[in-house]
């Protein structure tokens, strides 16, 4: 008995069933056009207001829109812009057409946000707090010809970003993002997904979610994909996929790809992260996980239950760690969400810090913590003298927005590489099976729900009973901070 109640207190906040109650539905019919690259789209959403204030709107992201010709966002680093353009200049939007209620009769729209980055709908009746309103939304989206998470390429068509997404509604405002070149610009909350897509019966999908049905029409093929409680929705379409699939635990692991001679070891490094991180972390609550190899720019992207690994990864090892960092991501911004634009070092500071916990449990990679941190370390001083002696004073505060890091990389320096030797470091200083139990605390605290830096630092106090604090400052509003 007392082992049945304990494993469903420790079991209850991960089921995916409860936390599909009480959140935003969406409900897609899609259509791939190859011969344009675009989607047709229709969506049916079904809003649900958990905030405490009546809404007259709903604001939506368009983040295809910073892919137009006239964007003011940008989207690529001058640095990575011929291996992003590698075709040339190619621009994509997304065009909202009509948007109405279920009699059918029209809603008020406007696309607003600094740069035509957002959609509000304007409702009849205001949602009341904890409840449901409804509406369709018509849309066309054009697909560029780049090497980006948004899409084509040579080889695969990769659909992330690519609809109407619900803008987070928070401290009584709606936050907007606004695309970057560096990080990942997007910020949303658990909602479930049912998608129907239609397109050339040449091409196999890989997606967020379970494809419950695919059946053959002429020369098309149409899947319906499912996904219940998770964060955002990717869709990857290639005619050159091959598929590997083996379960672990209670997940199929997928592994599409079209050129790596390696590939049972690319699938095992699949099936060793959701097992070595579910049992670090606890458990992995999803049936699928989809590692996708695509052409993209830069080493990889996360999204739930899909990540995509770039084919121009040239060295097997980085090949092997980007598939492990995009999957540490299914703890750190898929099942625990945060604010990847205002706090990118929560999510992306503690999944290079779980890929060295990956590494220490798994001794045949090769691969130390010490490596990691001498690597680490080593990158960052060079980062400090470079850039240092170019500006002087180099500000080396994490704890930034993405626009306010002055190049992508210090951006990356700071968030990516100082983020984890701040983990290291809370290692060395309060123990590792302490920082562990830390982050067992933090999941299942957070699981399905959105933290903040003060929550993250919340639950080491709590469970090392140390002020940390102070501690955690200095790393990450440190301005200036000199170490070896
Ligand atoms: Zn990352």
């Amino acid at each position: 008995m007392i082992v049945l109640l304990v494993s469903s207190i420790f079991g209850c906040n991960l089921n995916v069933d409860r936390a599909a109650i009480d959140v935003t539905n969406y409900q897609f019919n899609l259509e791939f056009n190859e011969e344009i690259h675009s989607i047709n789209g229709k969506m049916k959403v079904d809003y649900f207001n958990k905030s405490e204030t009546p809404l007259g709107e709903i604001r939506f992201n368009l983040y295809p829109n910073a892919f137009r010709e006239q964007s003011q966002q940008s989207v690529i680093s001058l640095s990575a812009y011929d291996k992003c353009y590698y075709n040339g200049v190619s621009y994509g939007n997304i065009e909202i057409l009509r948007v109405y209620d279920k009699s059918e009769l029209d809603l008020n729209f406007q696309i607003c946000g600094v740069d035509e980055n957002i959609l509000s709908v304007v409702l009849q009746n205001k949602v009341q707090p904890e409840t449901y309103t409804s509406f369709f939304i018509e849309f066309t989206v054009l697909i560029p010809n780049i090497n980006h998470r948004f899409g084509y390429g040579e080889n695969t068509v990769n659909l992330g970003n690519f609809f109407p997404i619900a803008c987070v509604y928070e401290n009584g405002k709606w936050i907007e993002i606004e695309y970057c070149s560096y990080g990942d610009p997007f910020y949303s909350e658990i909602a479930n997904y049912l998608v129907e897509i239609t397109y050339p019966k040449n091409y196999i999908i890989a997606s967020t979610g379970k494809e419950a049905a695919t059946s053959a029409l002429g020369d098309k093929k149409i899947s319906i994909l499912d996904a219940k409680a998770v964060r955002d929705f990717a869709i990857v379409l290639s005619k050159k996929f091959q598929v590997a699939t083996e379960k672990v635990n209670n997940t199929n692991v997928s592994y599409y790809y079209y050129d790596d001679e390696q590939f049972q070891n690319s699938l095992e490094t699949g099936k060793k992260a959701i097992k070595t991180y579910s049992e670090l972390f606890g458990r992995y609550p999803y049936e699928e996980m989809n590692v996708v190899q695509s052409n993209f720019v830069h080493g990889g992207m996360e999204y739930p239950c899909l990540v995509l690994i770039s084919d121009s990864i040239q060295d097997y090892e980085t090949y092997t760690h980007t598939i492990l960092h995009e999957i540490a991501h299914q703890w750190w911004y898929g099942v625990v969400g945060n604010n990847q634009t205002d706090y990118a070092w929560l999510d992306e500071g503690l999944t290079e810090f779980s890929c060295a916990l990956f590494f220490k449990q798994n001794p045949d990679y090769n691969i130390t913590v010490e490596d990691l941190v001498q690597q680490a370390n080593s990158s960052y001083q060079v980062f400090q003298a470079i850039y240092g002696n170019v500006l002087g004073k180099i500000n080396t505060s994490i704890n930034r927005s993405l626009g306010q890091f002055s190049t992508e990389p210090e951006y990356f320096n700071l968030v990516y590489v100082k983020g984890f030797l701040l983990l290291a470091s809370v290692s060395d200083l309060i123990g590792e099976q302490k920082v562990i139990n830390c982050l067992k605390n933090y999941y299942s605290t957070f699981a399905f729900k959105t933290a903040t830096p003060e929550d993250f630092i919340g639950c080491f106090e709590r469970i090392s009973s140390r002020e940390l604090e102070n501690y955690f400052d200095t790393w990450l509003n440190g301005k200036i901070i000199e170490f070896n």
